[in-house]
Formats: structure tokens, sequence, C-alpha cells
């Protein structure tokens, strides 16, 4: 860009991604809580007291506060930088690769619901439709000016929820219980709207591939057996941020290759 150095501008990015970060914190703490995310301000869950907003600075407060609220000095969650800084490294990196545009704007709207269904997915089992169905609509309203197209799109939205509710729905009936929720359902159309068919088959194998070999891994330490259900929109929300990255480079190679 004119003017300003590129490492101030991923530097600008990176910041306004920590305020963001610090959002979707809010977001993965309030949603499975059924609490507004706008009001009130955030307070520490374990004596309650508002933070005032040198407390909420992204990742430097958990720093200077060494990650203990000033007035119990509980714990405050690693969750909380984490996702913070994830968040600042997704704007940066996001800025570098696409540039100005609609398909940043449309990457990172996914990019942020993927983070909030991973944390909440990983902690609760739970994909709230509160994300995932707005999630497809907006994905399918961008695709009207960006990549993948709303063609695309649509047949992503389609196919991502059809498979795997056939798969949920088989599961079913011959195992008589419950493999995959609706909200995984929902999740894998939402990835297909932003994403475009092509891709979510990629990032659904991503996530069945990365599944069983941490639940093989479960289950040769012991520490798991095949009953106990891994949160299969955590695979999901890595497979789609897998797919994002290299989907588009890995389908060239195979349409090459084979
Ligand atoms: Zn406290």
């Amino acid at each position: 860009m004119d003017g300003i150095p590129s490492a101030v501008e991923r530097l600008i990015a990176a910041a306004f991604g920590g305020v963001v970060g610090s959002f979707l914190n809010v977001c993965i703490y309030r949603l499975p809580r059924h609490a507004s995310i706008v009001w009130p301000a955030s307070a520490c869950p374990q004596c309650g007291r508002s933070l005032s907003w040198y407390e909420n600075i992204p990742i430097l407060s958990f720093l200077a506060l060494r990650g203990r609220c000033r007035t119990c000095a509980n714990m405050i969650s690693w969750q909380y930088p984490i996702v913070e800084a994830l968040t600042a490294v997704m704007f940066a990196a996001a800025w570098w690769y696409y540039g100005p545009g609609v398909l940043l704007a449309s990457r990172l709207v996914f990019g942020c619901a993927l983070i909030v269904l991973f944390a909440i997915d990983l902690e609760h089992h739970l994909l709230p439709n509160v994300i995932t169905v707005p999630g497809i609509v907006v994905g399918f309203a961008f695709s009207f000016f960006t990549e993948p197209g709303w063609q695309a799109s649509l047949v992503g939205i389609i196919v991502g929820g059809g498979v795997l509710f056939l798969i949920a729905e088989a599961y079913y009936r011959v195992r008589r219980e419950e493999g995959l929720g609706m909200g995984d359902v929902k999740m894998l159309a939402m990835i297909g709207a932003f994403l475009g068919w092509k891709q979510t088959l990629v990032a659904l194998m991503l996530a069945s591939v990365g599944g069983s070999v941490i639940g093989l891994l479960l289950i040769a330490t012991r520490r798991g057996d095949m009953k106990y259900a891994l949160p299969f929109g955590t695979f999901l929300a890595l497979g789609a941020a897998g797919a994002a990255a290299i989907g588009p480079a890995l389908i060239d190679w195979y349409v090459v290759r084979w």
C-alpha cells in the first residue's frame, strides 16, 4: 500500500484481531450459558467484579496481571490470551495473504465463527445455532461477490449438510445412539457456504482423519474408549481452516495427478 510499510499494516491488523479475539472470548463464555454477549461488561467469573478498561486489553492485560484476578486472585483461563493471540495472528496472516477486499472480509468472518465453534464444542460438546445458522446465510451472501461463487456455495451447503445428515442417520439406525448431532450437520453446511463443495469435502476428509488419529491415540493410551465422544465440530473447525489454507493447492494437485 502507498506509504505505509507492510509490517505496520500487519501490526495494525494484528491489534485489531486481538480486540476481535477479546469479543470472541465473550461469545465462547456466554453463548453456551445463554447470556447476552453485549451486556453486562466483562467480569471475573469467580468474584464477579467488573473489569476496568486496562484489565481488558487483549493479551497484554493477561501478562500484566500474571493470569490472576486482582481482587480474588482467581486464575484466569489460558483460553483468553490463546484465543486473542490466535485471532490476532489470523487477522495479520489473512491481511497479508488476501489483501483488502471482499474475500478478506469473508475469510475473517468465517475464521471467527470457526474459532468460537471450536472452543465451545471442545468445552461443552455443543455447536450453537446462533453461530451456524446465520453462518450459512452470511457465507452464501458473500459468495455472490467473491469465492467460491454462489453456485458452488449452494452446492456446498447441500452437500456439506446432506453428507453429514446421511452419516448421522445411518449411524443412528445401526447403533441406536446419536453419533453426530444436528449441530455438526449445520456446521458443515456453513463450511460449504463459505468454501464451496470441493473444499468442504477436503475439510470433512481432514476432520475425519484428524478425529480418527486422535481417537486411536486415546484408545491406545487407554484415556478413552470408543464410547468417548470426541467433539467432531472441533475437528471440523480444524479441517475447514486446513481446507481454506491448502485446499485449492490440494485440489489442483489431485486433478493434475489423477
Ligand atoms: Zn475475581
